[in-house]
């Protein structure tokens, strides 16, 4: 994904999720989110972003609560501090894939589906003792060239018994 693309994905994701809460737009958090769309590095903190932030007139305040924000919206992620770790780390969200996929149990053949009705109902569910990050949904069954296949095969079935008895 390239940094346009990310922070176009991002900025579609922050608008469901500001719309959803009720939330106003500001620039402040949009300038943000280009900003560190433009981090080329897996993980970043906040340091990695000072200067940018402040040549885009972005308080520290907001930029807290804008993260924080990204991360429930899930844009972002706050990576754990581990020993060593002064700052918190970020994680961009929006490349790790939820996929959703049905496979024919027959022939293994798999094609990908959304369901955006489905996708906010698996986001939103509460884990105990858990955070989710992303999943993985496969749903099982016979794929239209199977089914066809199956269909014939069960008729002709029929059609040689039909035969035998009236022979
Ligand atoms: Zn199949």
């Amino acid at each position: 994904m390239t940094s346009v693309e990310r922070y176009e994905k991002a900025l579609g994701v922050l608008d469901t999720y500001i719309r959803d809460h009720n939330l106003r737009h500001t620039l402040e958090r949009e300038r943000l989110l280009k900003i560190i769309a433009e981090v080329n590095a897996p993980v970043f903190t906040v340091h990695d972003i000072d200067a940018k932030r402040k040549d885009a007139h972005i308080s520290v305040p907001t930029l807290y609560n804008s993260l924080n924000l990204f991360v429930s919206a899930r844009i972002l992620y706050k990576l754990e501090r581990t020993h060593g770790v002064t700052q918190e780390q970020y994680k961009w969200a929006l490349d790790a894939k939820n996929s959703m996929r049905v496979i024919c149990t027959r022939c293994g053949r798999e094609a990908v589906f959304t369901d955006k009705a489905l996708l906010r109902i698996i986001q939103e569910r509460k884990y105990a003792n858990f955070v989710p990050a992303h999943f993985s949904l496969y749903v099982y069954g016979t794929c239209k060239t199977c089914r066809r296949l199956l269909i014939q095969r069960n008729n002709n079935e029929r059609g040689r018994e039909k035969l035998k008895v009236e022979n």
